[in-house]
């Protein structure tokens, strides 16, 4: 499996992968062991910048559909990912890694408001930046955050780690029989409706040429492994 060798990348973590096996909230074990694997990876010379979602605490849609108003719900769904984004920095800062957290909604006793300039120069002092906040606006996930703040960076490709190991042609919780795609086209994940990020960031990648690079980020080593072109995981890029 040839694969260019990335320099910098954008890794897009599900707030769910910080729950660990609990049902809710963030699992400080489970993050170390997350943080770990960022280090690992950091190590081999790359640049990262990094997303984390926050569907373990709270997912706008969620409260939408119990009857709050949409974007107050949204803005909630904004301070989970800031909550995450604290809880990853810490233990990446327990591991000796330095990072900086940039949100997108101002909070300047806890983090750095988001400056394209500033985050280069922290990549270029070898710290790891957590974007946090997604775009800063309702109506938008951390996935559109992520695709974003890729083509902002320049980065070389966005890695999306979930609790799935790829794109599926079906869903393959329902569907026994389901295909994982090795590599797929952005126009396919649009047309096809793949659930692999929303349309947003799926189009905004598309359009700035980035690579999606979908796997799950729950099996041990698997990010290195990705990273070497090896290891479960299906790339969502030009036909
Ligand atoms: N959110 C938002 N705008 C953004 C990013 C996030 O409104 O730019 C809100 C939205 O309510 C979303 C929640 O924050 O449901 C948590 O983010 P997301 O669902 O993307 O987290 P993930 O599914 O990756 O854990």
């Amino acid at each position: 499996m040839s694969q260019p060798k990335y320099k910098r990348i954008l890794l897009k973590l599900s707030g769910e992968v910080l729950m660990g096996s609990q049902k809710f909230g963030i699992d400080p074990e489970f993050v170390a062991e997350l943080a770990q694997e960022v280090k690992t990876a950091k190590e081999t010379g790359l640049e990262i910048c990094l997303v984390i979602g926050g569907g373990n605490i709270f997912r706008g849609m969620a409260g939408a559909a119990k009857g709050m108003d949409r974007t107050q719900a949204d803005y909630m769904g904004m301070l989970a990912t800031v909550m995450n984004a604290l809880a990853m920095q810490n233990a990446l800062e327990q591991l000796g890694v330095p990072t900086r957290v940039q949100s997108a909604i101002e909070m300047d006793k806890v983090c750095e408001p988001v400056i394209r300039r500033r985050a280069e120069r922290h990549l270029e002092k070898g710290r790891v930046v957590i974007f946090a906040a997604g775009v800063g606006a309702p109506y938008f996930t951390t996935d559109s955050g992520a695709a974003l703040r890729a083509a902002e960076m320049q980065c070389d490709a966005l890695l999306k780690g979930t609790s799935v190991d790829g794109v599926y042609d079906s869903d393959p919780k329902t569907n026994p029989s389901a295909k994982r795609y090795d590599t797929v086209d952005y126009d396919t994940v649009l047309a096809d409706n793949l659930k692999v990020m929303d349309a947003s960031a799926v189009a905004l990648c598309r359009d700035n040429n980035i690579p999606i690079v979908v796997f799950s980020i729950r099996e041990q080593g698997n990010l290195a492994k990705v990273l070497a072109g090896e290891g479960t995981r299906t790339i969502v890029k030009k036909g």
